[in-house]
């Protein structure tokens, strides 16, 4: 859908949370430097396919990020096969908290088509991706996550701090 139909119709609420979020180009980390041995060693553990242990690795990635931040935990679940539904693959999820649950963040390390393992930046990207919806929530205090062109550079800017490009 094209990016102006989708603004047309929504609430005059959501057209003030969605050009909030537009205006919102950056993720501010204190100390990107300490980030980036963790993204490194994830990306050894998404090589040697060590699902457990890359989700410890992940769960530190976001712990150290949140905490840069002054924000809320979220549990970060790495699984195995992502889920196939008719309408394409689930790349990863992100939950707010429910009820005294934390907020949960899942991702996948391979296809469902072919079952073959994520590259590695389509996996770091799509982590970053679901904590901009956290950080949506947790950070900016916006009502709601959108995926607003402000949104992709929030998750475009943690990348380039962390990943380097
Ligand atoms: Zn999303």
């Amino acid at each position: 859908m094209a990016p102006f139909n989708y603004y047309r119709k929504l609430s005059p609420a959501l057209k003030r949370v969605y050009r909030r979020s537009d205006e919102l180009t950056e993720v501010e980390l204190s100390t990107p430097a300490t980030l980036r041995p963790i993204a490194r060693q994830a990306e050894e553990l998404l090589a040697e396919d060590r699902q457990r242990a890359l989700q410890g690795a992940c769960q530190r990635l976001a712990d150290e990020i949140n905490n840069q931040l002054g924000v809320p935990p979220v549990t970060v679940r790495v699984l195995a096969k992502r889920p196939s539904r008719t309408w394409g693959e689930l790349h990863g999820l992100y939950e707010p908290p429910d009820g005294g649950q934390p907020a949960r963040l899942t991702i996948w390390m391979r296809t469902a088509q072919r079952r073959q393992v994520v590259a590695f930046k389509t996996f770091l990207r799509t982590f970053f991706h679901e904590l901009c919806h956290h950080l949506d929530y947790e950070l900016f205090e916006l009502a709601d996550s959108l995926h607003t062109e402000g949104f992709f550079k929030r998750e475009s800017s943690l990348f380039r701090q962390i990943a380097g490009s």
